[in-house]
């Protein structure tokens, strides 16, 4: 086994485990959805069709920002388009995509998740679907584009869910905070005979603008 730098060999480590927490969490189902991380021009990725628990520090995979392979020997995902697009234009350093099901749910009914939630702001506004357009193609990472403005997560139509972070524990959690607001709405519109209020953009933006200082955010401890 060729040995790696020891950052690279950690992000790696780091990316696997974020893999498989997709599969342990039901975001997705088997070899489904994809994962990776920047590392300065250095990208991460998991590579296609293998399933996560079976892989190991050898199997590191990495492109560069044009996908030209640079480390490894197994052929990268399949949404490699998908991943570098987000790279290219936006501050991304971690991307998770995965297919959850309320989520994937949602993208086939409506343009945009109705801001049924509060924590809508903490990925950017109403997250918006992309159109559908076929897996792996430069198409649907056009219309992921688009659909990603302003906003840290998209549903893909009829496919799933894409969401950026500084790290892949944010990018994660913002994946895992999409699927649970998808979740909320279809229970709510799915009462018969109700129809689920929604919050106003001002509401949106006084919650995004204490988002801001959520937590342990500017604490200073006595
Ligand atoms: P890969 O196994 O090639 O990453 O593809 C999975 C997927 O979700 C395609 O959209
Ligand atoms: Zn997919």
């Amino acid at each position: 086994m060729k040995d790696h730098p020891d950052h690279l060999a950690d992000a790696w480590s780091e990316l696997v485990a974020t893999a498989r927490r997709t599969a342990a969490d039901g975001l997705v189902v088997g070899t489904s959805g994809n994962v990776s991380v920047r590392v300065k021009d250095l990208i991460l990725v998991t590579p296609s069709g293998v399933p996560y628990d079976r892989l190991g520090p050898s199997d590191i995979t990495g492109v560069d920002l044009e996908g030209r392979p640079i480390i490894g020997r197994l052929r990268p995902t399949s949404e490699l388009p998908l991943h570098l697009a987000v790279y290219r234009h936006t501050p991304a350093t971690a991307i998770v995509h995965t297919h959850a099901p309320h989520a994937t749910a949602v993208s086939t009914l409506v343009p945009e998740l109705p801001p049924i939630h509060y924590m809508a702001a903490a990925l950017g506004g109403p997250v918006r679907v992309a159109p559908y357009a076929l897996y792996g193609s430069d198409e649907l990472a056009a219309h992921m584009l688009d659909a990603l403005r302003d906003r840290t997560a998209a549903l893909l139509q009829n496919h799933g869910t894409i969401a950026y972070g500084d790290d892949l524990a944010q990018a994660l959690d913002r994946t895992a905070q999409l699927e649970w607001m998808c979740r909320v709405w279809l229970t709510a519109v799915s009462v018969p005979g109700h129809t689920p209020s929604l919050l106003s953009p001002a509401q949106l933006d006084a919650a995004g603008e204490r988002l801001r200082g959520y937590g342990q955010r500017g604490h200073a401890p006595a």
